[in-house]
């Protein structure tokens, strides 16, 4: 029988591959906390995801009962057609390969992971970041639609790959399916909050999937929201003016992945989905510390001043997603840390690259992405904004040593 948190007293699996890779590049302090292990690519199953990473599943699995864990952390990413709104992750499998991430992926993995001789293991399964997402913002008649994300709402590979996920891997009791959903200055306005709670119980109740099969949700994977903005709140106002209408929070409902997440959460039971559900939010780059973060609110002269002087998340616009300038790690991992929060946790290992801006030959899928570029001057996903992005990055996945040390330097809490 599945517990109602799976991080409730849990000691969480430290990657070997992603621990030595931080201690042999200054991040000692760091190195032995848990980072989840990414199924990025048929090929990862067997031997470990993209960059410097080296062990396969059964290696994780057998190495998580070495270290006496009681929970390990994976992400199940390799939709046909992924990353349909960019271009730094896309992925092996083209939009109509849906069989193939059926039998090839998703199958393997399930062999693997229902192996009696891990039944007392939990497996916190993190379900294809992004994808259904981009379906609810990325598509029709939209600014911000592109023709992959059109692909792949008309052809419904997304809901079909997301519901077979959930239900081969929910077939075991000792899995946890979190399905992602975006974070706040994704998926925090009106018009998407809503579509996205139903889209998402929409694949979880398809492929042989029910609501049974989800233990809840996943946040900002791999994204930069400050969990909590100290200093505002979306309740303030400037003279009468709302921080709703300021340029940084434009219209949103939330302005940090807390609030979001937890209001979420009630979303989606509203949706129909379990009332025991919860979330989990990836803190590993959303500290915001350093020399730029404020030490308090701002003077109240007007709501863009205020604002801007107040948010402790440094970006241009929080549409910016790709190895963000002055980040920093966020909130060590943690259990239950607040209502409806099942962890903080360290979904996308830090020091690992969100993309290249360049065209690096590659044989994942993977292309050069403007968003990281740092001179790029941004696209209607982004608000027009420049892009944010630290120049230099290697292929999404692959060691980003000179954000791995900024991300040191930034953390907040510190070090
Ligand atoms: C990449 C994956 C990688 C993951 C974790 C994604 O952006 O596409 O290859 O495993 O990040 O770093």
């Amino acid at each position: 029988d599945r517990v109602d948190n799976p991080y409730a007293g849990a000691k969480l699996y430290v990657n070997p591959d992603w621990s030595r890779k931080a201690r042999e590049s200054g991040g000692a302090a760091i190195a032995n906390q848990p980072t989840a292990v990414w199924l990025d690519r048929i090929s990862a199953i067997e031997s470990g995801s993209a960059g410097s990473n080296t062990m396969g599943l059964r290696d994780h699995l057998d190495e998580a009962l070495e270290q006496g864990a009681d929970a390990i952390q994976m992400v199940t990413y390799n939709l046909p057609g992924r990353d349909c709104a960019a271009l730094a992750s896309q992925g092996e499998l083209g939009p109509t390969e849906i069989d193939k991430y059926k039998r090839e992926f998703i199958d393997p993995i399930a062999e693997i992971v229902g192996d009696p001789k891990y039944a007392d293991l939990r497996i916190i399964n993190i379900v294809e970041i992004d994808s259904l997402p981009n379906l609810v913002t990325n598509v029709g008649s939209r600014a911000t639609a592109t023709e992959n994300c059109n692909t792949m709402l008309a052809n419904g590979n997304y809901v079909k790959g997301v519901g077979y996920a959930l239900a081969t891997l929910g077939q075991f009791d000792n899995v946890y399916n979190y399905i992602d959903i975006g974070h706040h200055g994704w998926l925090g306005w009106d018009d998407n909050f809503t579509p996205t709670a139903q889209l998402l119980h929409k694949a979880a109740t398809s492929e042989g999937a029910t609501v049974d099969d989800v233990a809840g949700f996943a946040a900002n994977v791999a994204n930069y929201g400050a969990l909590k903005e100290p200093y505002f709140t979306i309740n303030d106002s400037v003279n009468g003016t709302s921080v709703r209408q300021s340029k940084w929070v434009d219209w949103n409902r939330y302005v940090d992945e807390l609030s979001y997440a937890q209001a979420f959460r009630q979303e989606a039971v509203k949706a129909g989905f379990r009332s025991d559900v919860g979330v989990i939010i990836d803190t590993s780059r959303n500290g915001w510390g350093g020399s730029k973060r404020p030490t308090g609110p701002a003077a109240k002269t007007t709501v863009d001043a205020f604002v801007d002087g107040s948010r402790v998340d440094r970006r241009v616009h929080t549409g910016n997603w790709c190895n963000q300038a002055g980040a920093g790690l966020g909130e060590r991992p943690k259990a239950a840390p607040e209502p409806g929060i099942d962890a903080y946790a360290w979904i996308k290992p830090p020091g690992e690259s969100d993309g290249a801006s360049e065209d690096i030959p590659n044989d994942e899928g993977k292309k050069a992405d403007e968003m990281c570029n740092p001179d790029y001057k941004g696209n209607a996903r982004n608000g027009n904004s420049p892009s944010g992005a630290l120049g230099g990055a290697p292929l999404s996945g692959h060691w980003f040593q000179a954000q791995f040390e900024e991300l040191l330097r930034n953390a907040y809490p510190p070090i």
